[in-house]
């Protein structure tokens, strides 16, 4: 049983408004609490989708999305569940920052989480053992956080079962992401089994993610796109009934391939990123990603960082000052 309560039903027929409280007794809250934002709305009968954002901290897209959502939630006329968090992760987002400012871990790479773990394994175990194991759908709304800055991108994993594989397609299709990440989920990210994705897809919960932004700002497009994906796929899965939110604004979808490391770029040293790509730009193989500079002896020339395939340019990191092993940015190659 996890330590987690929820202040509301999760099952009852309404709309609620509450939280979950994480026992959080310390120094300055003698048996204190943590309490992380929560909406459920059941009516009828249909699916259960659940709505995550925030599982790291300083992403905000997906929180401006299911706060507008939560505004409309008691005269949204739906045939099912909606279950939404915007701040999952509600202690990292406070603080604006990745990872929880109370035990230092990613939640994105702390499933499937311990019931009596430290507070993010509480999180995670929750998500995992009492919202995914309700859901038949989950999306899980990112951005690239304080270092990395994307162009809003759907994502989608890439399963070998046929019949889950048609399912994601349709979904896909429904939200009208300009752009669709392709992955697969096993590897994504050096996460392993650590992550939201696979959590979901033991429970078989049909789940996307996306990046939508990112620089610790809000990106309106990746917030449009976000907004209107949402109600199309509310409305593909039989959650909602007739025209709710805007049409698709455009008509053709790019589908991208992540899975490459040779798409990605990383520093091998300390020292000043002077990118030489802008976000959106088109490369060629063998095309510079930037110069890095050492800060400490600045006479000598910089380490130049070239992405070894070619693609379109998604990713860019934030900050000018690197160490050896970050993320410079990444590319996406058409599938
Ligand atoms: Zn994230």
């Amino acid at each position: 049983m996890s330590t987690i309560t929820s202040s509301i039903s999760l099952d009852e027929i309404g709309a609620r408004f509450g939280y979950l409280r994480i026992p959080h007794s310390v120094h300055d809250s003698a048996y204190g609490h943590i309490r992380i934002p929560i909406a459920v709305k059941r009516q009828g009968e249909g699916p259960t989708i659940l709505l995550v954002a925030g599982v790291h901290g300083d992403e905000y897209e997906g929180p401006l999305a299911l706060y507008s959502l939560m505004g409309e939630l008691e005269s949204l006329d739906i045939h099912g569940r909606l279950i939404v968090l915007p701040s999952v992760n509600h202690p990292a987002f406070t603080a604006a920052t990745r990872c929880s400012p109370i035990d230092s871990l990613n939640l994105n790479r702390s499933f499937p989480g311990a019931e009596h773990g430290s507070v993010t394994q509480k999180i995670a175990d929750y998500i995992a053992n009492e919202l995914l194991s309700r859901a038949d759908y989950a999306i899980d709304m990112h951005s690239g956080g304080s270092s990395l800055q994307y162009l809003p991108l759907l994502l989608a994993p890439t399963w070998s079962d046929a019949s889950k594989r048609s399912t994601i397609a349709g979904l896909v299709e429904a939200f009208g992401s300009p752009l669709v990440g392709h992955f697969d989920s096993l590897k994504a990210l050096d996460g392993g089994d650590s992550v939201f994705g696979n959590v979901a897809d033991r429970q078989n919960c049909h789940f996307l993610t996306g990046e939508f932004g990112g620089g610790s700002t809000v990106n309106l497009d990746g917030l449009r796109i976000l907004s209107g994906g949402l109600r199309r796929v509310f409305r593909h899965i039989g959650l909602t009934k007739g025209e709710i939110g805007e049409p698709s604004q455009h008509h053709t979808t790019r589908h991208l391939n992540l899975h490459d490391p040779d798409l990605f770029a990383f520093s091998p040293v300390h020292g000043i990123f002077q990118p030489e790509y802008k976000l959106g730009a088109e490369l060629a193989p063998g095309a510079l990603a930037g110069r890095i500079f050492d800060m400490t002896q600045p006479w000598l020339p910089p380490v130049e960082i070239r992405f070894k395939a070619g693609g379109l340019a998604v990713c860019i990191r934030t900050f000018a000052v690197v160490k050896p092993g970050d993320c410079l940015g990444h590319l996406a190659s058409d599938l």
